[in-house]
């Protein structure tokens, strides 16, 4: 298994590939087992180690393992796996209000990755206030993928479920749309398709899992931001985290103490403890897996711009 973490914090950019390759790996298996495997390479580069695959035909064929390409689509993911996560992983999120100058980056690629059209948004950046006399910084808020999500206990249907990597999903095919997991929602994160989701990506559409949100969109059932389960699954960043120029979001594993931003990685306890993060409405006892970092000592001077979302233009 390979690590996320690097102890040689020189070769920080070298433990985001690692934990990209870990995700490669993931894949791989996973593509195997649907036969998505395809071939490339010439004969003179082979490796001598032979892999078992299925082929389309659903026969078992033996390839050289250096012939295994990633597929170019996103790996649709068995019901069972998509509801007991990768693992070993306890995924964990950490955002840096002091680097926040809501340059929206995150917010439009989690728009688009997602298809979520113009009705709706997963990602929102607050503009909060936290006293008269203090200055407004900028908020990032999604799901915070609760380890006792109130979300999850009222479902009716087990439509909404909590996986052990952390990860808290929505099965769009099993929601029936009553709403009582945005009610018990404390953090206001989920959000209803009203009408027919705006976008479709034909070229995934025929992959039914809730590990691809958004994309299986159905008019009258609930969404919300769900850490991009597939890109995770391939050992990459949630869109929000690769989109911010500012380094705001950190992303990793509690299991081993590490998030990276995709230019630094820090051991996740020390950052925590060091700059004194904090989760938001901690007395609930939700346990969010977001943490923030103050925004103190700011990368940025606040800056006021408008935003098409009202809810955001509101002081907090
Ligand atoms: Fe559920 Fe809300 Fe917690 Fe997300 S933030 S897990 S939707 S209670």
């Amino acid at each position: 298994m390979l690590s996320f973490m690097q102890n040689n914090t020189s070769e920080n950019e070298n433990a985001r590939q690692d934990f990209l390759k870990l995700g490669t790996l993931a894949v791989a298996a996973t593509a195997c087992g649907s036969a998505m495997c395809s071939c490339g390479k010439n004969k003179s580069e082979d490796s001598g180690k032979m892999v078992k695959l299925l082929s389309p035909e659903g026969e078992i064929v033996e390839v050289d393992e250096s012939y295994l390409r990633e597929p170019a689509d996103i790996p649709c993911v068995d019901e069972k796996d998509a509801r007991h996560g990768i693992p070993n992983r306890k995924f964990v999120m950490v955002v840096d209000l002091a680097r926040c100058k809501n340059a929206r980056k995150c917010k439009e690629a989690c728009n688009k990755n997602h298809h979520t059209g113009h009705q709706k948004e997963y990602l929102k950046v607050l503009k909060m206030q936290d006293n008269p006399v203090s200055s407004p910084y900028w908020q990032p808020t999604m799901c915070f993928h609760c380890d006792d999500p109130p979300c999850v206990k009222v479902c009716p249907v087990d439509a909404t479920f909590k996986r052990d990597d952390g990860l808290v999903l929505i099965d769009n095919d099993r929601c029936i749309g009553c709403r009582v997991c945005m009610a018990a929602c404390p953090y206001s994160q989920r959000v209803f398709n009203w009408g027919e989701p705006e976008t479709w990506d034909e070229s995934i559409s025929s992959c039914s899992s809730p590990e691809i949100g958004g994309v299986n969109a159905k008019k009258g059932t609930v969404e919300k931001c769900d850490f991009c389960p597939d890109q995770v699954r391939q050992g990459e960043m949630p869109h929000c985290v690769t989109a911010c120029p500012n380094g705001v979001f950190y992303f990793g594993d509690e299991n081993e103490d590490a998030v990276s931003n995709g230019e630094e990685t820090l051991k996740l306890s020390e950052l925590l403890t060091t700059r004194a993060g904090y989760r938001a409405l901690e007395e609930l006892g939700t346990k969010p897996r977001v943490y923030y970092l103050p925004p103190v000592n700011r990368l940025f001077p606040f800056e006021d711009m408008k935003s098409d979302n009202p809810e955001e233009n509101t002081v907090n």
